[in-house]
């Protein structure tokens, strides 16, 4: 017996997506995901963390169009009907957002706000990117939906928590009092090529000191742990949750959890040879752990992750290799 597909946007007919954030690495595989599938993308950016090759691998599909703009001022959009608006417009490495505080937290309020009105105004679904930071440094492990976090409001992260706390509250509140047809799904840590070398997330570091054969920086004594997605998952995730009516947050991640010092051997591992590690200080607030409970998006998207971090690495360690050195 052939097996029913899941419902995705794969088997959807076609549909006109607005995408904030589309120059970033996750905005740049939903554009290129949704194109393939046959879809109109309108990606906008205003490039504070993203990267003008991002948006050149599209610039001449016919069915793309990009606005550069900075979303918490407003979105420039006056084109035909859209289905979705999709907010993934925000700095999401720890060194950007604790560079760029003020502007994380208005793209987390005004630019969530001002998605949530475009969509409104078309009748339109809205998808917000929130993440699993909204956890803090979790009491609960792992953590699911229903835990409600532990965020140190003042801390260095917390530009970046509470906006996306607030971003959700925000998406609910349309939700609830103007009936908009809302998403909230709540990433972990996720990688694979087309990441900014420069933006300072482990897997990014691990993975061009690797290849620049540099030592590999582990902060703290590297027991801290994390759970790391491969992103052709998360977009998988993101796919199904847009064809199922289903209002609350969804965690998407893949649960296999390591220690950094786990994952720096690992790299070691996939490079045949060992390599020297420099420890440095452990950064303000660094969650001690972190491991998402994914029955949620089991059970309502029939989802798993398939990627392994040992493919998923060696995937992207490829790709970089060819793009950049
Ligand atoms: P990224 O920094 O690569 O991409 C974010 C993009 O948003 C960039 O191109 C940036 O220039 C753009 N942007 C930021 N502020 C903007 C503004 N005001 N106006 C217009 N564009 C703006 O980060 P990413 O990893 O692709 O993350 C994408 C989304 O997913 C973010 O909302 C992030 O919070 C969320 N997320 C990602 C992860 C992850 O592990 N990658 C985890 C949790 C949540
Ligand atoms: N980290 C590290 N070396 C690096 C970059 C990060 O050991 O070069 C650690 C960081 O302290 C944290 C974990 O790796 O404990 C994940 O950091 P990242 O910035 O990727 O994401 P976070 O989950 O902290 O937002």
């Amino acid at each position: 017996m052939p097996e029913t597909p899941v419902p995705s946007t794969a088997t959807s007919d076609p549909l006109r997506i607005l995408i904030t954030g589309s120059a970033g690495f996750v905005g740049s595989h939903l554009v290129e995901r949704f194109l393939n599938e046959g879809h109109t993308v309108i990606g906008v950016d205003n490039y504070i963390s993203g990267q003008v090759s991002n948006t050149d691998l599209f610039s001449d599909h016919p069915r793309f169009t990009f606005i550069e703009a900075d979303v918490s001022h407003g979105i420039p959009y006056t084109g035909e009907k859209l289905d979705w608006v999709m907010h993934f417009a925000s700095p999401a490495s720890p060194p950007h957002y604790q560079q760029f505080p003020v502007e994380t937290l208005m793209v987390g309020a005004q630019g969530t706000q001002n998605g949530l009105e475009l969509a409104h105004a078309h009748g339109a679904g809205f998808f917000l990117a929130s993440t699993s930071e909204v956890y803090g440094d979790p009491h609960v492990h792992p953590q699911p939906e229903t835990y409600w976090g532990n965020v140190n409001p003042i801390g260095v992260r917390s530009c970046y928590d509470e906006a996306k706390r607030y971003a959700e509250a925000i998406t609910m509140a349309y939700h609830r009092s103007r009936g908009v047809n809302t998403r909230i799904i709540r990433i972990f840590n996720t990688y694979g090529p087309r990441m900014r070398p420069d933006d300072g997330r482990v897997i990014t570091n691990f993975v061009h000191q690797a290849l620049r054969g540099e030592p590999l920086t582990v902060y703290g004594d590297g027991s801290q742990t994390r759970s790391f997605q491969y992103i052709d998952d998360l977009v998988e995730g993101i796919s199904r949750l847009m064809m199922v009516d289903y209002h609350g947050p969804v965690n998407l991640g893949n649960p296999d959890e390591f220690t950094l010092l786990e994952l720096a051997e690992l790299i070691s591992e996939l490079c045949s040879r060992k390599l020297a590690i420099e420890n440095r200080a452990l950064p303000l607030d660094d969650p001690r752990q972190r491991k998402p409970d994914i029955s949620t998006a089991k059970n309502i998207l029939g989802w798993l992750p398939l990627v392994d971090v040992r493919s998923g690495m060696n995937k992207t360690a490829i790709n970089e290799k060819n793009r950049i050195y």
